[in-house]
């Protein structure tokens, strides 16, 4: 890998490394990642180092104004074969739209290839192996400069780090309130770009929806708290027989990657897809006459979660015809196929990666 410098020692971490018999999602983390630094226009050399804490001055300004961005990607291990990746090339170009909006460097792509295969080539031997479990990688970066004054930076850290997980999804569905108060994203604000703040303004309202037994808030648009957006990290999905809806993409709304894949998976199959606005009042009255056969969230880490019901925060429940729809379940199938190299890849999704030592 010669973007990135491989450290002895970091191979060395891994081999010293024993997965652990429970896997929570995100919880178990890699002891390696990627370090590199970017100063006034130049990047400095890709590291792949033993995983260690950070030192930041308490006035670094991702502290205080929040200039930070991530990514979030699988990779998949499949026998016989080096780990497969989804679509990496759909996580730079989101990257670096999202470093455009929040005044950051676009990060180039041998820079960040070279981290995300280094982390993986290296951590193969620590993917987990049953289906649907993957290594969960994270791409990220934020201003690493030092001052309280108010401005953009010219430092900054991008950093690669991972976790070997069990599937996200156990098989169940989810509960989601409509939030029909809080907003998530305004029209041109940062709501399309995968930044720390939009995950920050969503947590007071997830705390509010647990509390009346839901999983999951669904967002609607900032002005008229009308048309259906998004989860807060996951895409929205209503199934009607065999035509899916989905809300169309709006500076609101983050591109997923599972969304997009979905859509062209899908017309494969031959369903419909249609990409609309949509209003919460038309989904409710869809689902109370059985129009809206199923619904689902979709995303990297859950692939695919049925969704139960939509409610509301007085607890009024809107029950799908299906808890854990077929087709909710087919595509998600379908795509774990691609992903885990089972299925032909027709749409030349899966890139191979060397495993490192
Ligand atoms: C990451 C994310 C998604 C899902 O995107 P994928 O590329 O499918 O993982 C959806 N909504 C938000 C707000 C996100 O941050």
């Amino acid at each position: 890998m010669s973007n990135c410098h491989i450290h002895r020692e970091a191979i060395d971490a891994v081999k010293n490394f024993s997965l652990p018999q429970e896997l929570p999602f995100g919880k178990t983390i890699a002891p390696v990642m990627v370090k590199v630094h970017y100063n006034k226009g130049e990047w400095s050399k890709s590291e792949l180092l033993p995983y260690s804490p950070l030192t930041l001055d308490p006035t670094c300004k991702v502290l205080h104004y929040a200039q930070e961005i991530f990514e979030g990607m699988k990779a998949y291990r499949v026998e016989g074969q080096g780990p497969l990746l989804f679509r990496p090339e759909e996580n730079l170009q989101r990257f670096n739209m999202s470093a455009r909006r929040m005044a950051m460097p676009e990060v180039p792509e041998e820079i960040f290839m070279g981290a995300v295969e280094a982390i993986v080539g290296a951590c193969a031997p620590i993917i987990p192996r049953r289906s649907g479990e993957s290594l969960y990688i994270r791409p990220f970066m934020f201003a690493s400069e030092n001052g309280l004054g108010i401005k953009p930076a010219e430092h900054f850290i991008f950093l690669v780090v991972a976790s070997p997980s069990g599937a996200y999804f156990s098989g169940g569905s989810v509960q989601v309130q409509i939030e029909r108060e809080a907003i998530r994203a305004c029209p041109d604000g940062v709501g399309f770009a995968k930044t720390g703040g939009n995950y920050a303004a969503s947590l007071l309202s997830m705390i509010e929806a647990k509390k009346q037994g839901y999983d999951q808030v669904l967002w609607l648009d900032a002005l008229h708290k009308r048309d259906v957006e998004e989860l807060s990290g996951m895409n929205f999905f209503a199934v009607y027989n065999n035509r899916l809806v989905t809300p169309k993409l709006t500076s609101t709304i983050l591109n997923g990657i599972t969304r997009k894949s979905l859509i062209q998976l899908a017309r494969h199959q031959g369903f419909q897809v249609d990409e609309e606005t949509i209003s919460i009042d038309q989904i409710i009255a869809d689902i109370q006459s059985g129009k809206i056969t199923e619904a689902f969230a979709c995303g990297t880490a859950v692939i695919i979660t049925p969704i139960s019901h939509l409610g509301e925060k007085d607890g009024t429940r809107y029950a799908l015809p299906q808890a854990v729809g077929e087709v909710s379940m087919k595509l998600r199938n379908a795509l774990l196929d691609l992903q885990e190299g089972r299925a032909q890849d027709t749409f030349e999704w899966v890139k191979k990666v060397a495993p490192l030592a």
